[in-house]
Protein backbone atom coordinates (compact mmCIF):
# COMPACT_ATOMS: atom_id res chain seq x y z
CA UNK A 1 0.00 0.00 0.00
CA UNK A 2 1.50 3.32 -0.93
CA UNK A 3 1.12 5.84 1.88
CA UNK A 4 -1.07 9.13 1.19
CA UNK A 5 2.41 11.11 1.85
CA UNK A 6 4.11 8.68 -0.91
CA UNK A 7 1.27 10.16 -3.51
CA UNK A 8 1.96 13.62 -2.77
CA UNK A 9 5.72 12.82 -3.19
CA UNK A 10 4.86 11.00 -6.31
CA UNK A 11 2.74 13.82 -7.39
CA UNK A 12 5.58 16.66 -7.08
CA UNK A 13 8.10 14.25 -9.11
CA UNK A 14 5.93 13.80 -12.42
CA UNK A 15 3.18 16.39 -12.57
CA UNK A 16 -0.67 15.27 -11.32
CA UNK A 17 -1.23 14.44 -14.63
CA UNK A 18 1.67 11.89 -15.25
CA UNK A 19 -0.19 9.80 -12.41
CA UNK A 20 -3.29 7.43 -11.91
CA UNK A 21 -4.62 6.33 -8.93
CA UNK A 22 -8.57 5.96 -9.38
CA UNK A 23 -9.71 2.71 -8.65
CA UNK A 24 -11.34 2.78 -12.54
CA UNK A 25 -8.23 4.34 -14.12
CA UNK A 26 -5.90 1.93 -12.53
CA UNK A 27 -7.80 -1.54 -14.33
CA UNK A 28 -6.32 -1.40 -17.35
CA UNK A 29 -2.77 -1.66 -15.75
CA UNK A 30 -4.06 -4.64 -13.32
CA UNK A 31 -3.64 -7.88 -16.12
CA UNK A 32 -1.16 -8.75 -18.41
CA UNK A 33 -2.02 -11.15 -21.16
CA UNK A 34 -2.50 -14.09 -18.77
CA UNK A 35 -5.43 -12.31 -17.23
CA UNK A 36 -4.73 -12.44 -13.49
CA UNK A 37 -6.00 -9.18 -12.11
CA UNK A 38 -4.06 -7.22 -9.28
CA UNK A 39 -5.30 -3.88 -9.19
CA UNK A 40 -1.92 -1.63 -8.26
CA UNK A 41 -2.71 1.51 -6.11
CA UNK A 42 -1.16 3.81 -8.69
CA UNK A 43 0.59 3.90 -11.71
CA UNK A 44 3.20 6.30 -12.75
CA UNK A 45 3.96 7.79 -16.32
CA UNK A 46 7.63 8.92 -16.20
CA UNK A 47 9.55 10.89 -19.01
CA UNK A 48 12.79 10.16 -18.40
CA UNK A 49 15.55 8.86 -16.03
CA UNK A 50 15.61 11.18 -13.64
CA UNK A 51 12.04 11.03 -13.06
CA UNK A 52 12.38 7.03 -12.77
CA UNK A 53 15.62 7.81 -9.92
CA UNK A 54 13.67 9.74 -8.22
CA UNK A 55 11.01 7.25 -7.86
CA UNK A 56 12.98 4.36 -6.91
CA UNK A 57 14.67 6.31 -3.92
CA UNK A 58 11.20 7.40 -3.05
CA UNK A 59 9.75 3.60 -2.70
CA UNK A 60 13.32 2.60 -1.10
CA UNK A 61 11.92 5.14 1.88
CA UNK A 62 8.57 4.63 2.08
CA UNK A 63 8.87 0.29 1.02
CA UNK A 64 6.23 0.44 -1.63
CA UNK A 65 6.95 -1.86 -4.68
CA UNK A 66 7.49 -0.46 -8.16
CA UNK A 67 6.55 -2.88 -11.47
CA UNK A 68 8.36 -1.59 -14.60
CA UNK A 69 5.18 -2.03 -17.52
CA UNK A 70 5.84 -2.16 -21.07
CA UNK A 71 2.75 -3.16 -23.04
CA UNK A 72 1.00 -5.47 -21.01
CA UNK A 73 1.61 -8.29 -23.10
CA UNK A 74 3.51 -10.65 -21.20
CA UNK A 75 2.99 -14.30 -21.09
CA UNK A 76 3.77 -14.60 -17.76
CA UNK A 77 2.27 -12.13 -15.54
CA UNK A 78 5.38 -9.88 -15.19
CA UNK A 79 4.00 -6.71 -15.48
CA UNK A 80 1.18 -7.52 -12.45
CA UNK A 81 1.22 -5.91 -9.69
CA UNK A 82 1.09 -9.35 -7.08
CA UNK A 83 1.89 -7.41 -3.48
CA UNK A 84 -0.38 -3.90 -5.10
CA UNK A 85 2.12 -0.68 -5.19
CA UNK A 86 2.97 1.35 -8.08
CA UNK A 87 2.99 0.49 -11.84
CA UNK A 88 5.93 2.44 -13.81
CA UNK A 89 4.17 2.49 -17.36
CA UNK A 90 7.54 3.49 -20.20
CA UNK A 91 4.53 4.74 -22.28
CA UNK A 92 6.13 8.26 -22.48
CA UNK A 93 9.72 7.10 -22.93
CA UNK A 94 9.23 6.15 -26.80
CA UNK A 95 11.75 7.63 -28.60
CA UNK A 96 14.02 5.95 -31.54
CA UNK A 97 17.01 7.83 -30.55
CA UNK A 98 19.63 7.03 -32.67
CA UNK A 99 19.73 4.56 -36.29
CA UNK A 100 23.46 4.63 -36.91
CA UNK A 101 24.26 3.26 -40.38
CA UNK A 102 27.92 3.26 -40.17
CA UNK A 103 28.00 1.46 -36.54
CA UNK A 104 24.88 -1.11 -37.42
CA UNK A 105 23.20 -0.27 -34.13
CA UNK A 106 19.78 1.56 -33.04
CA UNK A 107 19.60 3.38 -29.56
CA UNK A 108 16.42 3.60 -28.50
CA UNK A 109 13.89 4.35 -25.04
CA UNK A 110 11.99 1.24 -23.93
CA UNK A 111 8.72 1.95 -25.00
CA UNK A 112 9.26 1.58 -28.53
CA UNK A 113 7.02 -0.90 -29.95
CA UNK A 114 8.79 -3.54 -31.79
CA UNK A 115 6.82 -3.25 -34.66
CA UNK A 116 7.97 0.57 -35.36
CA UNK A 117 11.52 0.49 -34.66
CA UNK A 118 11.46 -2.35 -37.63
CA UNK A 119 9.81 -0.14 -39.60
CA UNK A 120 12.59 2.59 -39.22
CA UNK A 121 15.51 0.58 -39.85
CA UNK A 122 13.95 -1.38 -42.23
CA UNK A 123 13.67 2.24 -44.20
CA UNK A 124 17.31 2.65 -44.07
CA UNK A 125 18.16 -0.87 -45.35
CA UNK A 126 18.56 -2.18 -42.41
CA UNK A 127 17.08 -5.38 -40.09
CA UNK A 128 16.25 -6.52 -36.32
CA UNK A 129 15.54 -9.70 -36.66
CA UNK A 130 13.51 -10.65 -33.04
CA UNK A 131 9.79 -11.11 -33.99
CA UNK A 132 7.79 -11.97 -31.30
CA UNK A 133 3.94 -12.65 -32.45
CA UNK A 134 3.15 -9.69 -30.09
CA UNK A 135 5.49 -7.00 -32.08
CA UNK A 136 2.45 -4.55 -33.35
CA UNK A 137 2.09 -4.10 -29.44
CA UNK A 138 4.56 -4.97 -27.57
CA UNK A 139 7.67 -2.87 -26.22
CA UNK A 140 11.37 -2.95 -26.94
CA UNK A 141 11.91 -2.50 -22.92
CA UNK A 142 9.30 -5.30 -22.57
CA UNK A 143 11.11 -7.71 -24.89
CA UNK A 144 14.64 -7.34 -23.38
CA UNK A 145 12.96 -8.03 -20.11
CA UNK A 146 11.55 -10.52 -21.42
CA UNK A 147 14.17 -11.45 -23.85
CA UNK A 148 11.49 -11.97 -26.86
CA UNK A 149 11.88 -14.64 -29.37
CA UNK A 150 9.62 -14.93 -32.11
CA UNK A 151 9.45 -17.06 -35.85
CA UNK A 152 12.79 -15.58 -36.86
CA UNK A 153 15.07 -16.67 -33.84
CA UNK A 154 15.56 -20.43 -35.92
CA UNK A 155 18.03 -18.30 -37.95
CA UNK A 156 18.90 -15.25 -35.88
CA UNK A 157 18.60 -15.47 -32.69
CA UNK A 158 16.37 -13.86 -30.07
CA UNK A 159 16.64 -10.44 -28.59
CA UNK A 160 19.56 -11.14 -26.28
CA UNK A 161 21.63 -11.36 -29.46
CA UNK A 162 20.84 -7.69 -30.23
CA UNK A 163 21.06 -6.14 -27.18
CA UNK A 164 24.56 -4.13 -26.99
CA UNK A 165 24.29 -2.27 -23.98
CA UNK A 166 22.23 -0.90 -21.72
CA UNK A 167 21.50 1.95 -19.48
CA UNK A 168 19.34 1.12 -16.67
CA UNK A 169 18.38 2.87 -12.95
CA UNK A 170 18.94 0.65 -10.48
CA UNK A 171 16.70 -0.44 -7.67
CA UNK A 172 18.60 2.16 -5.21
CA UNK A 173 17.92 4.67 -7.79
CA UNK A 174 21.55 4.61 -8.96
CA UNK A 175 21.96 4.93 -12.81
CA UNK A 176 24.51 2.65 -14.64
CA UNK A 177 25.63 1.80 -18.18
CA UNK A 178 26.67 -1.89 -19.31
CA UNK A 179 27.78 -3.26 -21.88
CA UNK A 180 29.71 -1.01 -25.34
CA UNK A 181 28.94 0.90 -28.81
CA UNK A 182 31.73 -1.01 -29.98
CA UNK A 183 31.13 -4.56 -31.55
CA UNK A 184 33.13 -6.31 -29.24
CA UNK A 185 34.10 -5.49 -25.60
CA UNK A 186 34.79 -8.04 -22.51
CA UNK A 187 35.36 -5.47 -19.76
CA UNK A 188 34.31 -6.99 -16.52
CA UNK A 189 31.36 -9.05 -15.91
CA UNK A 190 28.01 -8.97 -18.36
CA UNK A 191 25.94 -7.35 -16.69
CA UNK A 192 23.99 -6.65 -19.92
CA UNK A 193 23.32 -10.51 -20.19
CA UNK A 194 22.43 -10.34 -16.64
CA UNK A 195 19.71 -7.95 -17.34
CA UNK A 196 18.20 -9.17 -20.16
CA UNK A 197 15.32 -11.58 -19.38
CA UNK A 198 15.27 -10.60 -15.62
CA UNK A 199 11.92 -10.01 -16.19
CA UNK A 200 12.11 -6.38 -14.83
CA UNK A 201 13.16 -7.77 -11.05
CA UNK A 202 16.72 -6.23 -11.14
CA UNK A 203 16.88 -3.14 -12.93
CA UNK A 204 14.79 -0.52 -14.94
CA UNK A 205 16.18 -0.29 -18.34
CA UNK A 206 15.64 3.39 -19.54
CA UNK A 207 18.13 2.60 -22.91
CA UNK A 208 19.13 0.19 -25.00
CA UNK A 209 21.54 0.03 -27.74
CA UNK A 210 20.66 -2.71 -30.54
CA UNK A 211 22.67 -4.00 -33.34
CA UNK A 212 21.34 -4.24 -36.46
CA UNK A 213 22.37 -6.07 -39.58
CA UNK A 214 21.72 -5.54 -42.95
CA UNK A 215 18.05 -5.97 -44.49
CA UNK A 216 18.33 -9.39 -46.52
CA UNK A 217 17.38 -8.52 -50.30
CA UNK A 218 13.95 -11.15 -50.60
CA UNK A 219 11.91 -13.81 -48.95
CA UNK A 220 9.69 -16.55 -49.48
CA UNK A 221 6.52 -17.86 -47.45
CA UNK A 222 5.94 -22.12 -48.15
CA UNK A 223 3.21 -23.81 -46.39
CA UNK A 224 3.27 -27.68 -45.99
CA UNK A 225 0.35 -30.00 -45.11
CA UNK A 226 1.07 -33.36 -43.25
CA UNK A 227 -1.62 -35.98 -42.39
CA UNK A 228 0.61 -37.04 -39.72
CA UNK A 229 2.34 -35.21 -36.87
CA UNK A 230 4.82 -37.36 -36.20
CA UNK A 231 5.98 -36.73 -39.53
CA UNK A 232 5.84 -33.30 -39.54
CA UNK A 233 8.25 -32.85 -36.35
CA UNK A 234 10.36 -35.59 -37.85
CA UNK A 235 11.09 -32.96 -40.90
CA UNK A 236 11.88 -29.87 -38.61
CA UNK A 237 14.99 -32.64 -37.12
CA UNK A 238 15.64 -33.29 -40.80
CA UNK A 239 15.81 -29.80 -41.84
CA UNK A 240 17.65 -28.90 -39.88
CA UNK A 241 20.35 -31.70 -39.79
CA UNK A 242 20.41 -31.20 -43.24
CA UNK A 243 21.62 -27.94 -42.46
CA UNK A 244 19.62 -25.62 -44.35
CA UNK A 245 18.58 -23.10 -41.46
CA UNK A 246 14.96 -21.34 -42.43
CA UNK A 247 14.31 -18.10 -41.48
CA UNK A 248 11.26 -19.78 -39.62
CA UNK A 249 9.10 -23.33 -39.18
CA UNK A 250 6.57 -22.94 -37.11
CA UNK A 251 4.16 -25.65 -36.53
CA UNK A 252 0.36 -25.85 -36.53
CA UNK A 253 -0.97 -29.33 -34.75
CA UNK A 254 -4.24 -30.00 -36.34
CA UNK A 255 -6.21 -28.51 -33.20
CA UNK A 256 -4.61 -25.00 -33.99
CA UNK A 257 -5.30 -25.80 -37.72
CA UNK A 258 -9.15 -25.80 -36.96
CA UNK A 259 -8.99 -22.83 -34.97
CA UNK A 260 -7.46 -20.47 -37.80
CA UNK A 261 -9.05 -22.38 -40.61
CA UNK A 262 -11.10 -19.75 -41.79
CA UNK A 263 -8.22 -17.08 -41.58
CA UNK A 264 -5.77 -18.87 -44.02
CA UNK A 265 -6.43 -17.94 -48.03
CA UNK A 266 -7.07 -21.09 -49.07
CA UNK A 267 -9.04 -24.07 -48.34
CA UNK A 268 -7.94 -26.22 -46.34
CA UNK A 269 -9.10 -30.22 -46.31
CA UNK A 270 -11.67 -31.40 -43.11
CA UNK A 271 -9.28 -33.81 -41.87
CA UNK A 272 -6.11 -33.74 -39.08
CA UNK A 273 -3.76 -31.98 -41.19
CA UNK A 274 -0.62 -30.56 -39.27
CA UNK A 275 1.26 -27.38 -40.84
CA UNK A 276 4.45 -26.44 -41.20
CA UNK A 277 4.88 -22.32 -41.80
CA UNK A 278 8.21 -21.96 -43.37
CA UNK A 279 10.47 -19.00 -44.64
CA UNK A 280 13.21 -18.37 -46.16
CA UNK A 281 15.55 -15.60 -46.86
CA UNK A 282 18.62 -14.06 -48.68
CA UNK A 283 19.42 -13.55 -51.96
CA UNK A 284 17.08 -15.33 -55.31
CA UNK A 285 19.95 -18.07 -55.74
CA UNK A 286 20.11 -18.81 -52.13
CA UNK A 287 15.96 -18.97 -51.48
CA UNK A 288 15.62 -21.30 -54.68
CA UNK A 289 18.24 -23.66 -53.22
CA UNK A 290 16.40 -23.36 -50.04
CA UNK A 291 13.39 -23.82 -51.51
CA UNK A 292 14.22 -27.31 -53.71
CA UNK A 293 16.07 -28.72 -50.30
CA UNK A 294 13.09 -27.96 -48.12
CA UNK A 295 10.41 -29.70 -50.63
CA UNK A 296 12.69 -32.58 -51.29
CA UNK A 297 12.63 -33.44 -47.88
CA UNK A 298 9.31 -32.68 -47.24
CA UNK A 299 8.12 -35.29 -49.89
CA UNK A 300 10.49 -37.36 -48.49
CA UNK A 301 9.20 -37.42 -44.97
CA UNK A 302 5.33 -37.68 -46.72
CA UNK A 303 4.21 -33.83 -46.99
CA UNK A 304 1.11 -34.31 -48.68
CA UNK A 305 0.70 -30.73 -49.82
CA UNK A 306 3.45 -27.82 -50.61
CA UNK A 307 2.68 -24.78 -51.37
CA UNK A 308 4.44 -21.31 -52.16
CA UNK A 309 2.45 -18.08 -51.19
CA UNK A 310 2.26 -16.95 -54.96
CA UNK A 311 2.77 -12.98 -53.38
CA UNK A 312 3.50 -10.93 -50.59
CA UNK A 313 -0.49 -10.57 -50.02
CA UNK A 314 -1.10 -14.31 -49.58
CA UNK A 315 2.53 -14.46 -47.60
CA UNK A 316 1.53 -11.72 -45.01
CA UNK A 317 -2.41 -13.41 -44.98
CA UNK A 318 -0.39 -16.57 -43.72
CA UNK A 319 1.69 -14.58 -41.10
CA UNK A 320 -1.68 -13.50 -39.95
CA UNK A 321 -3.47 -16.39 -39.30
CA UNK A 322 -0.42 -17.63 -37.75
CA UNK A 323 -0.17 -14.56 -35.13
CA UNK A 324 -3.71 -14.53 -34.28
CA UNK A 325 -3.37 -18.47 -33.63
CA UNK A 326 -3.42 -17.58 -29.71
CA UNK A 327 -6.64 -15.60 -29.23
CA UNK A 328 -8.62 -18.03 -32.07
CA UNK A 329 -7.91 -20.95 -29.04
CA UNK A 330 -11.05 -19.74 -26.80
CA UNK A 331 -13.19 -21.44 -29.77
CA UNK A 332 -11.78 -24.67 -28.25
CA UNK A 333 -12.57 -24.00 -24.42
CA UNK A 334 -12.91 -20.05 -22.58
CA UNK A 335 -9.70 -21.44 -20.32
CA UNK A 336 -6.39 -22.10 -20.86
CA UNK A 337 -2.70 -22.63 -19.44
CA UNK A 338 -0.38 -22.04 -22.07
CA UNK A 339 3.42 -23.05 -21.48
CA UNK A 340 6.32 -21.81 -24.22
CA UNK A 341 8.30 -25.39 -23.25
CA UNK A 342 11.43 -26.06 -25.44
CA UNK A 343 13.15 -29.46 -26.11
CA UNK A 344 16.10 -30.15 -28.22
CA UNK A 345 15.23 -30.00 -31.91
CA UNK A 346 16.09 -33.14 -32.48
CA UNK A 347 13.40 -35.06 -29.86
CA UNK A 348 10.81 -33.06 -31.68
CA UNK A 349 8.94 -36.19 -32.56
CA UNK A 350 9.07 -37.80 -29.02
CA UNK A 351 7.21 -34.39 -27.72
CA UNK A 352 4.79 -34.29 -29.68
CA UNK A 353 3.73 -37.88 -30.08
CA UNK A 354 3.53 -37.73 -26.18
CA UNK A 355 1.90 -34.76 -25.52
CA UNK A 356 -0.78 -36.12 -27.93
CA UNK A 357 -1.39 -39.18 -26.03
CA UNK A 358 -1.49 -36.82 -22.45
CA UNK A 359 -4.55 -35.05 -24.44
CA UNK A 360 -6.04 -37.93 -25.00
CA UNK A 361 -5.54 -39.82 -21.27
CA UNK A 362 -6.41 -36.09 -19.55
CA UNK A 363 -9.39 -36.17 -22.26
CA UNK A 364 -8.56 -32.29 -23.03
CA UNK A 365 -7.77 -30.57 -26.04
CA UNK A 366 -4.29 -29.56 -26.06
CA UNK A 367 -3.54 -27.30 -29.08
CA UNK A 368 0.01 -27.22 -29.60
CA UNK A 369 1.98 -25.24 -31.92
CA UNK A 370 4.91 -22.32 -32.16
CA UNK A 371 8.68 -21.36 -33.00
CA UNK A 372 9.59 -25.56 -34.01
CA UNK A 373 12.42 -24.40 -35.71
CA UNK A 374 14.05 -23.69 -32.85
CA UNK A 375 12.46 -26.81 -30.77
CA UNK A 376 9.83 -23.94 -28.63
CA UNK A 377 6.54 -25.31 -28.72
CA UNK A 378 3.52 -23.21 -27.55
CA UNK A 379 1.65 -25.71 -25.42
CA UNK A 380 -2.42 -24.98 -24.70
CA UNK A 381 -4.15 -26.79 -22.20
CA UNK A 382 -8.00 -25.70 -22.78
CA UNK A 383 -10.19 -26.23 -19.65
CA UNK A 384 -13.45 -24.80 -18.51
CA UNK A 385 -12.58 -23.39 -15.20
CA UNK A 386 -16.68 -23.50 -14.41
CA UNK A 387 -15.72 -27.45 -14.55
CA UNK A 388 -13.97 -28.75 -11.33
CA UNK A 389 -12.81 -31.71 -12.54
CA UNK A 390 -12.03 -30.52 -15.63
CA UNK A 391 -9.83 -27.85 -14.05
CA UNK A 392 -8.07 -30.44 -11.98
CA UNK A 393 -7.54 -32.99 -14.89
CA UNK A 394 -5.84 -29.47 -16.72
CA UNK A 395 -3.21 -28.84 -13.55
CA UNK A 396 -2.59 -32.52 -13.56
CA UNK A 397 -1.52 -33.00 -17.51
CA UNK A 398 0.18 -29.91 -16.72
CA UNK A 399 2.56 -31.69 -14.31
CA UNK A 400 3.33 -34.42 -17.04
CA UNK A 401 3.78 -31.93 -19.78
CA UNK A 402 6.73 -30.09 -17.66
CA UNK A 403 8.23 -33.85 -16.35
CA UNK A 404 8.24 -34.75 -20.52
CA UNK A 405 9.77 -31.84 -21.74
CA UNK A 406 12.65 -31.75 -18.73
CA UNK A 407 12.92 -35.71 -18.97
CA UNK A 408 13.71 -34.84 -22.84
CA UNK A 409 16.55 -32.33 -21.81
CA UNK A 410 14.27 -29.45 -22.31
CA UNK A 411 13.53 -26.15 -20.79
CA UNK A 412 10.44 -24.56 -19.21
CA UNK A 413 10.37 -21.42 -20.86
CA UNK A 414 11.64 -20.12 -23.72
CA UNK A 415 10.73 -16.89 -24.34
CA UNK A 416 7.70 -15.96 -22.32
CA UNK A 417 9.55 -15.96 -18.41
CA UNK A 418 9.09 -17.40 -15.37
CA UNK A 419 6.65 -14.68 -14.03
CA UNK A 420 4.34 -16.17 -11.35
CA UNK A 421 3.00 -18.15 -14.05
CA UNK A 422 6.12 -20.45 -13.57
CA UNK A 423 7.23 -19.86 -10.34
CA UNK A 424 5.66 -22.83 -8.89
CA UNK A 425 7.86 -25.25 -11.18
CA UNK A 426 10.95 -23.39 -11.27
CA UNK A 427 12.61 -25.67 -8.75
CA UNK A 428 11.76 -28.26 -11.45
CA UNK A 429 14.74 -27.42 -13.71
CA UNK A 430 17.33 -25.05 -11.27
CA UNK A 431 18.66 -26.49 -8.47
CA UNK A 432 18.28 -24.97 -5.05
CA UNK A 433 22.01 -24.39 -4.91
CA UNK A 434 21.29 -22.08 -8.40
CA UNK A 435 18.47 -20.64 -7.00
CA UNK A 436 20.44 -19.61 -3.73
CA UNK A 437 23.01 -17.55 -5.65
CA UNK A 438 19.83 -16.06 -8.16
CA UNK A 439 18.23 -14.64 -4.74
CA UNK A 440 21.78 -13.26 -3.27
CA UNK A 441 22.29 -11.47 -6.87
CA UNK A 442 18.29 -10.21 -6.67
CA UNK A 443 19.64 -8.61 -3.29
CA UNK A 444 22.79 -7.11 -4.74
CA UNK A 445 20.66 -5.11 -7.37
CA UNK A 446 17.64 -4.68 -4.76
CA UNK A 447 18.29 -4.42 -0.83
CA UNK A 448 15.15 -3.90 0.12
CA UNK A 449 13.22 -6.14 -2.33
CA UNK A 450 11.07 -3.24 -3.40
CA UNK A 451 11.45 -3.99 -7.54
CA UNK A 452 8.87 -6.35 -9.09
CA UNK A 453 8.31 -8.43 -5.88
CA UNK A 454 7.46 -12.03 -5.90
CA UNK A 455 8.45 -12.71 -9.52
CA UNK A 456 10.56 -15.76 -10.95
CA UNK A 457 11.20 -17.14 -7.04
CA UNK A 458 10.71 -16.21 -3.85
CA UNK A 459 12.65 -14.24 -1.61
CA UNK A 460 14.89 -16.06 1.03
C1 LIG B 1 -0.68 -12.74 -28.91
C2 LIG B 1 0.67 -12.76 -28.26
C3 LIG B 1 1.73 -13.32 -28.92
C4 LIG B 1 3.01 -13.35 -28.33
N1 LIG B 1 4.05 -13.88 -29.03
C5 LIG B 1 5.28 -13.90 -28.49
C6 LIG B 1 6.38 -14.43 -29.22
O1 LIG B 1 6.27 -14.87 -30.37
N2 LIG B 1 7.59 -14.42 -28.61
C7 LIG B 1 7.77 -13.92 -27.35
O2 LIG B 1 8.90 -13.91 -26.87
N3 LIG B 1 6.74 -13.42 -26.64
C8 LIG B 1 5.51 -13.39 -27.17
N4 LIG B 1 4.46 -12.87 -26.45
C9 LIG B 1 4.69 -12.40 -25.07
C10 LIG B 1 5.00 -10.89 -24.93
O3 LIG B 1 4.48 -10.15 -26.00
C11 LIG B 1 6.50 -10.65 -24.79
O4 LIG B 1 6.97 -11.21 -23.57
C12 LIG B 1 6.91 -9.18 -24.82
O5 LIG B 1 8.31 -9.11 -24.77
C13 LIG B 1 6.33 -8.35 -23.68
O6 LIG B 1 6.52 -6.98 -23.99
P1 LIG B 1 5.63 -5.87 -23.28
O7 LIG B 1 6.11 -4.56 -23.74
O8 LIG B 1 4.20 -6.17 -23.47
O9 LIG B 1 6.06 -6.10 -21.77
P2 LIG B 1 5.15 -6.23 -20.46
O10 LIG B 1 4.20 -7.36 -20.59
O11 LIG B 1 4.60 -4.91 -20.11
O12 LIG B 1 6.27 -6.61 -19.39
C14 LIG B 1 6.94 -7.83 -19.49
C15 LIG B 1 8.04 -7.87 -18.41
O13 LIG B 1 9.03 -6.90 -18.73
C16 LIG B 1 9.23 -6.02 -17.63
N5 LIG B 1 9.53 -4.71 -18.22
C17 LIG B 1 8.85 -4.05 -19.18
N6 LIG B 1 9.49 -2.90 -19.48
C18 LIG B 1 10.60 -2.84 -18.70
C19 LIG B 1 11.66 -1.90 -18.55
N7 LIG B 1 11.72 -0.78 -19.26
N8 LIG B 1 12.63 -2.18 -17.63
C20 LIG B 1 12.60 -3.31 -16.91
N9 LIG B 1 11.62 -4.23 -17.02
C21 LIG B 1 10.63 -4.01 -17.90
C22 LIG B 1 7.94 -6.08 -16.83
O14 LIG B 1 8.16 -5.76 -15.47
C23 LIG B 1 7.54 -7.53 -17.01
O15 LIG B 1 8.21 -8.34 -16.09
C24 LIG B 1 3.20 -12.82 -27.02
C25 LIG B 1 2.12 -12.24 -26.35
C26 LIG B 1 0.87 -12.21 -26.95
C27 LIG B 1 -0.26 -11.58 -26.20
Amino acid sequence: MISQLAIHKLVQILGEEHILTKTVDLSPFSHDATNQDFVPDAVAFPQDADQISKILQLANEELFPVIPRGAGSGMSGGAVAVRGGLVLSMERLNKILLIDEENLLAKVEPGVVTAHLQEEVEKCGLFYPPDPASLDVSTIGGNVAECAGGPRAVKYGVTRDYVMGLKVVLPTGDSITTGVETAKGVVGYDLTRLIVGSEGTLAVIVEIILKLLPKPEMKRTMLIRFSDIAASARCVSKIIREKVVPTTIEFLDSLSVECVRDQVPFELPLDDSTLLLIEVDGDSDQIDHNTRLIEALCRKIGSVEFRLAKDKEEAEELWKARKNLSPSLQRLRPHKINQDVVVPRSRLPDFVIALSGIGRRYALPIPSFGHAGDGNIHVNIMYDADDKNETERAHQALQEILRLTLDLRGTLSGEHGVGISKKPYIGMEITPTALELMRKIKKAFDPNGILNPAKIFDEA
